[in-house]
């Protein structure tokens, strides 16, 4: 039996409010990640390499959190729009399985596969 891209696609308004829970959770993480990385090294400090290299961990973390929230955000535009579980990439549907562990899923498993 075929199962149509219906049966397979996740509730939207499910979808929606695990999306916005996300985008508030990234949101939050992004503040704190550009207020530690405000924060001026001290000069005086001998910790202070030990310091700069925190600094380029929490830009790189700072730099995850950004394009996940982007992902995040293009997930709940595709809602609106109708398009959300459909991949961006060729068309097909996203398997509800891969939509439910990454709801900001935009390619399906075989397109995700070639990036
Ligand atoms: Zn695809």
């Amino acid at each position: 039996m075929a199962v149509s891209s219906k049966d397979s696609a996740a509730n939207p308004e499910e979808m929606r409010a695990r999306l916005l829970a996300m985008q508030s959770e990234l949101k939050a993480r992004l503040g704190h990640l550009v207020e530690d990385l405000a924060q001026p090294l001290d000069p005086d400090s001998s910790e202070r390499a030990v310091e700069t290299e925190d600094d380029i961990s929490l830009e790189g973390q700072a730099l995850l959190v950004s394009r996940e929230l982007a992902s995040v955000n293009r997930a709940l535009e595709r809602i609106e729009h109708g398009t959300y579980g459909i991949c961006v990439e060729c068309g097909a549907a996203i398997a509800a399985a891969r939509l439910d562990v990454r709801p900001e899923a935009a390619l399906c498993i075989a397109c995700a596969e070639q990036a």
